[in-house]
């Protein structure tokens, strides 16, 4: 499964500041976004896209345009804190949404809400700023599989080997971008050092 890790020096440096149990949700929100921005740049740097006309105020001379349909799919909850600056960077994008649970008893994830734009041959961004067990972003890829996606680009900030692990023997196809791949998962599923709980981190909840 094709993984990248980005090599920024404002990515690391504004995933120290996301790390830090000090920051304060409005800036994480912020910080949040611009991460975003530098993850959608990556997932975009190699889109087919056609030669148009363009004429400056000196002549004409060709352009490039995108030539592909793009989908930004935010897994809520924290998800939905990598969607603004997703859509800032990529505004003809049209935005799914899918609302993953996990069963307590068997801990299976799946799809509790999926509100999903036409699929077919586009270029899909799932954003799920945390991939911890790899649960969750694989239920959520396969729902998206099962709505026509041929083509699906995961954006997270912080991964953990454990679950770049599951998608790479369940979804080969996915690629994985991701800001920081850190150490390993505690017995909680939470990613060591990692940034705490994302969602709540994002909005301030406890
Ligand atoms: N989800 C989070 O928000 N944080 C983790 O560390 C793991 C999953």
């Amino acid at each position: 499964m094709p993984t990248t890790i980005l090599q920024h020096s404002l990515s690391s440096h504004i995933l120290s500041l996301l790390r830090d149990k000090t920051t304060p949700p409005e800036r994480f929100r912020s910080l949040t976004q611009t991460v975003t921005r530098l993850l959608v740049a990556e997932a975009t740097r190699k889109l087919p896209s056609r030669i148009v006309p363009i004429t400056t105020p000196l002549e004409e001379t060709p352009g490039q345009q995108i030539s592909v349909k793009l989908v930004a799919v935010p897994i809520l909850r924290a998800g939905l804190g990598m969607l603004d600056a997703a859509l800032e960077m990529l505004p003809g994008a049209t935005v799914g949404y899918v609302g993953m649970e996990r069963d307590e008893a068997t801990a299976i994830a799946s799809a509790y809400y999926c509100k999903l734009p036409p699929l077919e041959n586009a270029h899909i961004l799932m954003l799920d700023p945390m991939l911890a067990t790899g649960g969750s972003a694989g239920a959520a890829a396969h729902e998206l599989e099962r709505a026509g996606a041929a083509h699906i680009t995961l954006l997270c900030i912080v991964a953990a080997p454990e679950g770049v692990a599951h998608l790479a023997d369940n979804y080969p196809k996915l690629h994985v971008i991701t800001a920081a791949l850190d150490r390993e998962l505690n017995a909680s599923s939470y990613i060591l050092p990692g940034l705490g709980d994302f969602g709540n981190r994002l909005y301030g909840t406890l």
